[in-house]
């Protein structure tokens, strides 16, 4: 990567890299034990990275124009903060897994990205699994990629601060082209399933909505609160334990609300378990009504969907697409559709037509393609660069 070399004034040893993620199905279902379906996408973070003979660590951002130093003695996760907390909260969290650093000796480190940041597609998985799979090769740790992603939620959850269960960190990482990882969050037993999309010419639109409500924290920490109180009083450790069956129990044991957001959570492992059977016995065309049930859970028993997601997944089903579902966390953030060759212009005019419409700020709109998890990088191999 040239910009390490003008930035730090040498060349790096190496460069790996790692993917954003969309979430097909399965949402907020991570923190109870449930099942998710992401797949890694071709937007990716890279990080290319120096030795050095000393204890320092830098890291530097081509999107931040920022370098932040550290040394490797004391790394302290409530002395990080901001953007670097997600990379060097990663070399904070191998010791916290008792690995150790004492004879390691420093790092520069740069990242360059085209995963766009805070838009739900998980640039925060991007950075830290780009920056664990570096580290992993580099320093020989040789650890298995489940551990990696453990790592790398680790740092999101202690060294930056935010509670997020570990589906985008083994979509980053375990990733395979043209499939889904399915993840069962309660063994974090991992399965790739094709999904087929190029094969059966189906193009997966995303639509960022640029809506980012300030109470989204606020909501998530509730909605994981609400789940966790409708747990203790149902008897069980986690959501994940409940099936349909229970949901007449549950209905009597609880007020509406609390109900309906274990309806959700019950409902979706379901959609998810079927979507992976569906996309293996008959291929994505079957699994459109599973999205958009999904999408109508989110936004009536959930309720995190808002107006602009709800806009943009009614004008893709209007327009053709044979599936369509907000994605993320909720409150904001992108959709998505899968679109059949032929329709993605005439989704994508009136998609930015209905948004004009009522006045909402213009979406960005674009495809994305199952991807490769996290790798090394050898077509950017710098020609000083030695193979291990
Ligand atoms: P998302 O994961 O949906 O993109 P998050 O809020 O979880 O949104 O993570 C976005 C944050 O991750 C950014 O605000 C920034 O701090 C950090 N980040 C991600 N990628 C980069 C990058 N390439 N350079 C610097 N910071 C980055
Ligand atoms: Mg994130």
């Amino acid at each position: 990567m040239q910009a390490f070399a003008t930035h730090y004034g040498y060349e790096p040893v190496g460069v790996w890299s790692a993917p954003g993620r969309v979430n097909l199905i399965g949402e907020h279902t991570d923190y109870n034990g449930g099942l998710v379906l992401p797949f890694a996408i071709d937007r990716r973070t890279w990080c290319a990275v120096g030795d050095r003979d000393d204890r320092v660590v830098r890291v530097s951002s081509t999107l931040t124009h920022e370098t932040v130093q550290v040394s490797l003695d004391g790394l302290d996760p409530d002395q990080l903060s901001g953007w670097s907390a997600y990379v060097l909260g990663v070399i904070w969290a191998l010791t916290a897994e008792g690995i150790d650093l004492t004879s390691r000796s420093g790092l520069d480190i740069l990242l360059t990205s085209d995963v766009p940041l805070g838009a739900g597609l998980s640039s925060s998985a991007a950075i830290e699994c780009a920056t664990a799979i570096a580290i992993n090769d580099l320093w020989h740790l040789d650890l298995p990629l489940q551990d990696l992603a453990r790592i790398c939620q680790r740092a999101e959850n202690r060294a930056v601060g935010a509670p997020t269960g570990i589906m985008d960190q083994t979509a980053s990482l375990l990733g395979k082209a043209d499939h889904g990882v399915l993840l069962d969050c309660e063994s974090f037993a991992t399965e790739l399933v094709p999904l087929r999309f190029a094969d059966e010419g189906i193009t997966v639109m995303v639509i960022d909505t640029h809506v980012s409500h300030a109470h989204a924290t606020g909501g998530y920490a509730d909605r994981r609160a609400s789940c966790e109180k409708a747990a203790a009083a149902l008897g069980v450790t986690s959501l994940r334990a409940l099936t349909r069956a229970d949901l007449e129990r549950a209905e009597q044991a609880l007020d509406d609300e609390t109900f309906r957001r274990v309806r959700h959570i019950v409902t979706e492992n379901d959609r998810v378990a079927h979507t992976a059977a569906a996309l293996l016995d008959s291929g994505p065309r079957s699994i459109g009504a599973l999205l958009v049930a999904s999408h109508v859970s989110m936004r009536d028993d959930f309720e995190i969907s808002v107006p602009e997601l709800d806009l943009a997944v009614d004008t893709a089903i209007a327009g053709g697409a044979i599936g369509a579902r907000m994605t993320g966390g909720g409150f904001g953030g992108a959709a998505i559709a899968l679109v059949p060759a032929g329709h993605y212009d005439i989704i994508e005019r009136a998609v930015l037509a209905a948004f004009a419409a009522t006045g909402s700020t213009t979406p960005t709109i674009f495809s994305v393609t199952p991807s490769p998890g996290a790798r090394r990088e050898r077509a950017l191999t710098v020609p000083s660069m030695t193979e291990h």
